[in-house]
């Protein structure tokens, strides 16, 4: 938890390199938020930016010239390096470990990602907007956050608008598990939470569901493999192809869609029902749910309201509705 409030306090800044911090790069520091521990002590007057971004100058101890010579810092690896970790090159514990900028005192290497308007950054961090890979340098998990979003269609299906986790601004999961298709089972949720109708508030219930689900409940990632709105479009979640956190037992063998809202005395409108029918028969077209499967609510399998007895009451009419035993 006190890791995630650490990223989650990060700024844009703190991951990237201006010309303004050449005084403390030549300085043998590193410009860093100082709310971030530093191993040496901090400098003011040699970074850009804000006057709490200031320079960490790391203690020269005997054991990190190594990690010095390779132009880099020791740090503790529990916190945020703007470039890459390198192990065997610093004294101390296995965690203290070498962190060698990506780019240094140049910043125009960024320019593809400034020219789209977007900053760059770690995207395990939220992004108030989308993401965009290939425009920023370093490595590929440092990614251009552009503060607008922008709505993109996966392009999976033609006749279902599913909006990509980069489209929405998903943060990267922690960890993934291949799931094994086409899957027998597919299942129904609600968020219980508020309902959304236009891509502006959908894509905040989806950043909100997605933080609660990793920082509140530790998961890796958001838990279902796709959400709707009433606005009609499905938001990718984990997608077809990974193991997904809806369905405690059956996650393994089974895809989910969860409607965004509390449908116990509401159905959900037309669009969004008919978004998740064209999604299951979207599976079925790319391989990823059999022509076999059965349909549940989450109710079906465990002791649960969920979906909410308006819209269960609604998938019970639907094709392949419990078709075989779950
Ligand atoms: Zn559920």
């Amino acid at each position: 938890m006190l890791m995630v409030r650490i990223i989650s306090m990060m700024n844009v800044e703190n991951v990237s390199f201006k010309t303004g911090d050449q005084p403390c790069i030549d300085f043998g520091g590193n410009c860093q938020y100082d709310s971030n521990p530093c191993s040496g002590s901090y400098y003011s007057g040699k970074c850009s930016g804000s006057t709490n971004r200031r320079c960490c100058k790391p203690t020269t101890v005997a054991g990190d010239q190594p990690c010095i010579d390779f132009g880099g810092q020791c740090q503790h690896d529990s916190n945020p390096c703007s470039g890459s970790y390198y192990s065997g090159k610093c004294s101390g514990s296995a965690s203290n470990r070498c962190c060698k900028p990506a780019v240094t005192g140049i910043f125009d290497v960024d320019q593809p990602c400034n020219d789209l308007g977007g900053s760059c950054q770690d995207d395990s961090n939220t992004c108030s907007g989308s993401y965009y890979s290939g425009k920023c340098t370093g490595s590929s998990t440092r990614r251009c956050c552009k503060t607008t979003a922008v709505e993109q269609d996966t392009g999976d299906c033609s006749d279902v608008k599913i909006i990509s986790r980069d489209s929405w601004g998903a943060r990267r999961p922690g960890s993934t598990s291949t799931i094994y298709t086409p899957v027998p089972d597919f299942f129904i949720h609600h968020t219980d939470g508020g309902y959304c109708t236009s891509f502006s508030t959908c894509i905040l219930k989806m950043k909100g569901i997605q933080n609660y689900h990793m920082d509140s409940r530790n998961w890796a990632d958001i838990g279902y493999s796709f959400l709707v709105g009433e606005d009609g479009k499905i938001y990718e979640g984990r997608g077809w192809d990974k193991v997904g956190a809806h369905t405690s037992g059956y996650n393994s063998r089974g895809l989910a869609a969860s409607f965004m809202g509390n449908f116990a005395t509401r159905a959900p409108n037309s669009a969004a029902l008919n978004a998740v029918k064209k999604l299951i028969q979207c599976g079925i077209s790319k391989g990823k749910v059999s022509h076999y499967y059965a349909l549940f609510g989450h109710r079906d399998v465990t002791s649960t309201d969920c979906p909410g007895t308006a819209l269960y009451n609604i998938i019970k009419t639907w094709p392949r509705f419990k078709a075989h035993s779950p």
